[in-house]
C-alpha cells in the first residue's frame, strides 16, 4: 500500500523522492510505504494553506459547518473501513477500534459542526457603547499528532481549526499513516475548496519544519513531553499559537469504600486499555492499605483474563505494541523494576501463534514492592505495565498522586462522593474521574498541567484556541 501526500487538493509523490516503510505491530512486516518528505514537501503543504486561507475565513461559520457535516458523513460511510485500517497500523483490537477511534472521528467532525453553528457572538453593553466580540481564523495551523489515537486526534483538530476559518497542514505519525491518508480521501470525495487541508507524511523532521516556518501562525501539538518541548522551541520565538498536549503518569486512588468489584474493573481497564498506550492511562495504582490484598487478588485475576492476541480476532482485549523500538523501551522498565527492587505479580512474553511472532507483544505487567519515588512509579512507560502502591490516608494518597513531574489525569475509587471531590481538588491534574475513567464529553476542557502540557482544547476551549478575538467597541451617538 503505497500511501501519498495531500497537497492542495491533489495526491503527491513526496518531491524529495524519499519513502518510508510501514510496519505492522502484530506481525512485524511491511505493510506499505508512506513518504519521507522534505523541506520541499513541507513549504508546498504551507503555501497551499496560505493561499486557500482568505477565501476559507471569510465564509460565513454556518456554511463551514455544513463542510464538517459532510466529512462527518462521508467518515460515518466508512466505519467499518476506518477501524480495520487503525486496528492493522496500530496493532488495537478492532473492537476497541470501532468503539474508540471511528466512532469518536465521526463525531468530532458533528459535535464541532453543532457549536460552531449554535455559537452566538459575545456582547457587551456599557451605558454609551456596545462591545462586540468577534472570533476571527488565527490563520494556518500545523496540526501534528501521535500514533496512539490516530484518527480520534487528527480528526479532534482538523474539525474545529478548519471549522474557526483556519487553513491546516497536517503531520500525522510516521508510525500510523493509514487513517490520516483515509481523511484526505473523504475531504477529496466531499470536494472540499483544495488547500483547506494538506497533509504531509513524514518523521519529525517534517513536523520540526513545520512549526519552524514563519508562515505558520498556529501549532496544535500533541505526542511526547521531550519533543513537545522541542516544538516550543521553535514554534514561541515566533508567537506562534501553541498547544500543547503532552505525556502523562497518571493515579488510580482506590479507597477502602470503594465497590470493590466495579472498581477492579474500571482500573484495569485505565491500566491496560490500547495496550497501556494512552495518554490517560492509569498507570500507578494507589490502593488504601485496608483492602490492598484483597484488591491485588481481584486485580490480578482480572488483568489474567484479559485475551491477548490477532488485532483482528473480535474476542481480543489486548492487542500489539506499536513498535519494537516502543516494545524495546516499555520492556526495559521491567528490568528497572527489577533493579529498582519491585516484584513482577504477573507479565512476560504471551504465547502467541507463529504468524504473530514477529510482532511486538507483551504481557501485561503487575510491578509491586516500589517505593513511591522510584523511576518505574514516576515516569511515563505508555505500555502494558503499572506499579501498585499502598497508602494510608486521604493526605498520603494525594502526596503520592501529586510526586510526579506530570499533571493531566487520574480517577479516584470510593462510595463517598464528597471525599471523591475533595480528593479530586487536591490533585494536580488538568483532568480527574471519581468511580470512573475517561468517560469523555466533548464540551469539556481536555488538557494538563506541568509536563503534560500547555494550554486547553475541547469544546469552547478549543474554539478559543483554534481563533483570535477582536473587540470592536461602537460608540453610541
Ligand atoms: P512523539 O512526541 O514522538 O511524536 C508526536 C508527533 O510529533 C509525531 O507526528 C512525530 O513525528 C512528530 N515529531 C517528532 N519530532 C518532532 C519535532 N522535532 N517537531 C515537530 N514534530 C515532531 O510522540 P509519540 O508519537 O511517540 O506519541 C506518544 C506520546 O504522546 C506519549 O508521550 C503520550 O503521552 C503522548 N500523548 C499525549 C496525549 C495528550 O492529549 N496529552 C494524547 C496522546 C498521546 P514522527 O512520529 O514521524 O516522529
Amino acid at each position: 500500500m503505497k500511501i501519498l501526500n495531500y497537497i492542495k487538493g491533489k495526491f503527491n509523490e513526496p518531491i524529495s523522492s524519499e519513502w518510508m516503510d510501514n510496519f505492522s505491530p502484530s506481525t512485524g512486516k511491511v505493510i506499505g510505504s508512506i513518504p519521507l518528505s522534505g523541506d520541499a514537501d513541507v513549504i508546498s503543504a504551507i503555501a497551499a494553506a496560505k493561499g486557500a486561507l482568505p477565501e476559507w475565513s471569510s465564509l460565513d461559520p454556518s456554511d463551514r459547518a455544513l463542510w464538517l457535516d459532510k466529512i462527518a458523513d462521508c467518515l460515518e460511510e466508512k466505519f467499518e473501513e476506518i477501524a480495520h485500517l487503525e486496528s492493522m497500523d496500530t496493532g488495537k483490537p478492532i473492537s476497541l477500534a470501532r468503539s474508540v477511534d471511528a466512532r469518536r472521528s465521526v463525531s468530532n467532525f458533528r459535535f464541532f459542526s453543532e457549536m460552531i453553528r449554535d455559537r452566538e457572538e459575545e456582547v457587551f453593553e456599557m451605558e454609551d457603547a456596545t462591545n462586540i466580540v468577534k472570533l476571527r481564523a488565527v490563520g494556518v495551523g500545523a496540526l501534528i499528532t501521535p500514533w496512539n489515537l490516530p484518527l480520534y486526534l487528527l480528526s479532534w483538530k482538523v474539525a474545529p481549526a478548519i471549522g474557526m476559518g483556519n487553513t491546516v497542514v497536517c503531520k500525522p505519525s510516521e508510525l500510523t499513516p493509514l487513517t490520516a491518508d483515509l481523511l484526505m480521501r473523504v475531504i477529496d470525495e466531499v470536494g472540499l475548496p483544495p488547500g483547506v487541508v494538506n497533509l504531509v507524511h513524514g518523521n519529525g523532521n517534517a513536523g520540526s519544519v513545520l512549526t519552524g516556518n514563519p508562515d505558520v501562525d498556529l501549532v496544535s501539538f500533541t505526542g511526547g513531553t521531550s519533543t513537545g518541548s522541542k516544538v516550543a522551541m521553535s514554534a514561541s520565538p515566533q508567537f506562534k499559537k501553541l498547544s500543547l498536549e503532552l505525556g502523562g503518569k497518571n493515579s488510580s486512588i482506590v479507597f477502602s469504600d470503594c465497590n470493590l468489584e466495579e472498581t477492579v474493573k474500571g482500573v484495569t481497564r485505565a491500566a491496560f486499555l490500547n495496550q497501556g498506550q494512552v495518554c490517560l492511562c492509569g498507570s500507578r495504582i494507589l490502593v488504601e492499605e485496608s483492602i490492598y490484598d484483597q484488591f491485588m487478588d481481584m486485580f490480578v485475576e482480572s488483568v489474567e483474563s484479559m485475551v491477548i492476541g490477532d488485532p483482528m480476532d473480535e474476542d481480543t482485549d489486548l492487542g500489539a505494541l506499536i513498535s519494537k523500538q516502543h516494545l524495546e523501551k516499555v520492556e526495559s522498565y521491567v528490568s528497572l523494576a527489577l533493579e529498582e527492587g519491585g516484584q513482577i505479580v504477573t507479565g512476560g512474553k504471551p504465547c502467541l501463534p507463529k504468524e504473530l511472532e514477529g510482532g511486538n507483544w507483551m504481557s501485561p505487567t503487575v510491578v509491586t514492592g516500589l517505593g513511591t519515588e522510584s523511576r518505574c512509579s514516576t515516569e511515563e512507560v505508555f505500555g502494558p505495565f503499572v506499579t501498585v502502591h499502598r497508602f494510608n490516608s486521604e493526605e498520603d494518597a494525594i502526596k503520592i498522586a501529586n510526586n510526579t513531574r506530570y499533571g493531566l489525569a487520574g480517577s479516584i475509587w470510593t462510595g463517598d462522593l464528597e471525599r471523591g471531590r475533595r480528593v479530586a481538588e487536591s490533585i494536580h491534574t488538568g483532568m480527574i474521574w471519581v468511580n470512573t475513567w475517561l468517560h469523555r464529553d466533548l464540551r469539556v476542557p481536555f488538557g494538563g498541567i506541568k509536563d503534560s502540557g500547555v494550554g486547553r482544547e475541547g469544546g469552547k476551549w478549543s474554539l478559543g484556541f483554534f481563533s483570535e478575538p477582536l473587540n470592536v467597541c461602537l460608540k453610541h451617538d
